[in-house]
């Protein structure tokens, strides 16, 4: 793992906890979970919000509130691809 921000590492703390007791995982590639998650701290740094990187943030905040990792999308993007949209998220 690379050295992260504080910010960053609260993130993947979350998510860590978040994922207790799922049937999905981290990725069980690091590079992809680092980047990610780097990317994701970079949305905080801009918008205030842990907002997917892979997705485009509109500005409305109602709207946006679906794309707050973990999305409003993951769990069915999962079920069907193995994984989710960003690939942070994996059934194995
Ligand atoms: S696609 Fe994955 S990384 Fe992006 S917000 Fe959804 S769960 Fe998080």
């Amino acid at each position: 793992m690379d050295q992260q921000s504080p910010h960053a590492e609260a993130i993947r703390a979350r998510l860590e906890k978040y994922l207790e007791g799922k049937d999905f995982f981290f990725n069980p590639d690091e590079d992809i979970v680092d980047s990610i998650i780097k990317a994701m701290d970079k949305r905080h740094e801009k918008y205030g919000k842990d907002y997917c990187p892979c997705r485009r943030v509109t500005g409305d905040a109602e709207k946006d509130a679906a794309i707050e990792c973990p999305c409003a999308y993951h769990l069915k993007e999962i079920e069907e691809e193995g994984f989710c949209h960003c690939r942070l998220f994996s059934k194995e």
